[in-house]
């Protein structure tokens, strides 16, 4: 095995046998429901309408438009409303179960080698992917990293206790993996890629080694499992040593990061010529009767992917989109799948904690393991005071949300929460701006 990279900080979490249980399957196919609602971004423009039949895969919104979306299953569009999940619109469409494909789907018949990297973002952009959890458009941060990058990274981590779609995906799929890096090689006009994966995983080091061999576009990088391992900035630490300074500059060092699914869904995108109608996402918790990786259509409801893993256990306390550490509680009423899901969790009280006996002990143990070198208690204070300028000046934009500092605090303190707070108190009053000016 090759040389172990980490970062410092982070915690190491020892994951029960129960958590870890959701990968021990294969993924399993969920067949698409009756109904989709398919959420669309607040600036998208549509191209159909109510009562139109759409074919599987058909985009649903304008050519031009950045993250294109697209029908996961052909049928008749029976609504567009509001989207219950946000303030943008949604299509609804009735399944008609035939899956027709989008017959305008042009199959990619050209050498790969003979594709310009202008083309293949074009492809990758027409295909409408983005990156598992923060929904960026791949095609853009492509675009961003072109001539600046030297090195491509493959993200195949995940450190979090029940996440195993990335695992499971990889185990099942790693040649769509690794041709999905190849395909970013070329569109980055770099010369290797460094395909990133934990130590724990013994199994993906195993069936990755055997299928890269000696192969000089590829070299394997294995980091200690630990969280929040999984952040591009932190993958990047870990292998290069080098500290991004802030969230979007990753490409200025030279250095890109796609997950493991953008890179699968590219190269689908480039065999199969099909876009990104699917995700294969974790189901887990203590309150969910079988936990599964699962692959399913975007704008699936989350009451029936429930069903489709055996159905809720008791009344969960939370449910959570993402994962444990990094994830947000959904609120009450119905969820659709989206192209960035990774994960629902569905946990009782003993995955919640309760908010009401925080009070910091001033032990410094948030501090020692913050993975950005931040002061959470600080942080943390200023954000719940509401005082906005002071949580900046102590780097509020910088904090990657990992949940370390909370994991970690022996008081209860919910630093992500009043963290998250701040966050959206800082967007929300920057937008007022905007529109004042
Ligand atoms: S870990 Fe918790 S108790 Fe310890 S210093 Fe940080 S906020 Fe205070
Ligand atoms: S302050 Fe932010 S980056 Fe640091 S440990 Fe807490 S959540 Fe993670």
């Amino acid at each position: 095995m090759s040389n172990l990279y980490t970062f410092t900080g982070g915690v190491r979490i020892r994951e029960s046998s129960f958590e870890k249980s959701a990968g021990l399957s294969p993924i399993k196919n969920m067949p698409a429901p009756d109904r989709v609602r398919i959420a669309l971004r607040n600036d998208t423009k549509l191209s159909v309408a109510e009562g139109d039949y759409v074919f599987m895969g058909q985009m649903l919104c304008e050519e031009s438009d950045p993250i294109p979306v697209h029908a996961s299953v052909s049928g008749k569009i029976a609504e567009i409303e509001l989207d219950p999940n946000g303030n943008a619109l949604a299509v609804v469409i009735e399944n008609d179960k035939e899956d027709a494909r989008d017959p305008e789907i042009i199959p990619f018949t050209q050498k790969l080698t003979e594709t310009s990297p202008d083309e293949i973002v074009e492809i990758i952009r027409r295909a409408g992917i983005c990156e598992s959890e923060d929904g960026f458009s791949v095609a853009r941060r492509i675009e961003c990293a072109l001539g600046g990058a030297r090195r491509l990274l493959v993200n195949c981590t995940e450190c979090e206790p029940f996440l195993s779609a990335r695992y499971r995906l990889i185990l099942e799929r790693p040649k769509d993996v690794l041709n999905g890096a190849k395909i970013l090689l070329r569109a980055l006009e770099v010369a290797y890629a460094d395909i990133v994966v934990e130590e724990s995983r013994l199994d993906l080091i195993r069936a990755l080694e055997d299928i890269i061999g000696n192969n000089p576009l590829l070299r394997l990088r294995v980091t200690a499992t630990k969280h929040p391992e999984g952040d591009r900035r932190l993958v990047i630490n870990s292998v290069t040593g080098k500290e991004p300074p802030a969230r979007e500059t990753t490409a200025q060092l030279g250095y890109v990061v796609f997950s493991a699914e953008a890179c699968a869904d590219i190269f689908r995108a480039f065999a199969g010529s099909m876009p990104q109608i699917e995700r294969v996402v974790t189901v887990g918790g203590d309150c969910i009767r079988e936990q599964s990786v699962i692959s399913v259509r975007v704008g699936t409801p989350l009451s029936e992917i429930a069903e489709f893993c055996g159905g809720v256990n008791g009344t969960p306390k939370r449910i959570v989109r993402g994962g444990l550490m990094k994830g947000h509680a959904l609120s009450d009423g119905e969820y659709y799948l989206s192209k960035e899901d990774t994960a629902f969790l569905f946990l009782s009280k003993k995955y919640v904690k309760s908010r009401s006996t925080s009070a910091c002990l001033r032990c410094g143990k948030c501090v020692e393991s913050c993975p950005m070198h931040l002061l959470p208690l600080y942080l943390a204070k200023h954000a719940e005071k509401g005082r906005i300028k002071k949580a900046l000046n102590m780097g509020l934009k910088s904090c990657i949300e990992c949940g370390t500092c909370t994991y970690n605090c022996p008081g209860g303190v919910e630093h992500v929460y009043h963290i998250r707070h701040a966050k959206e108190l800082y967007n929300l009053n920057r937008a007022k701006e905007e529109s004042d000016e």
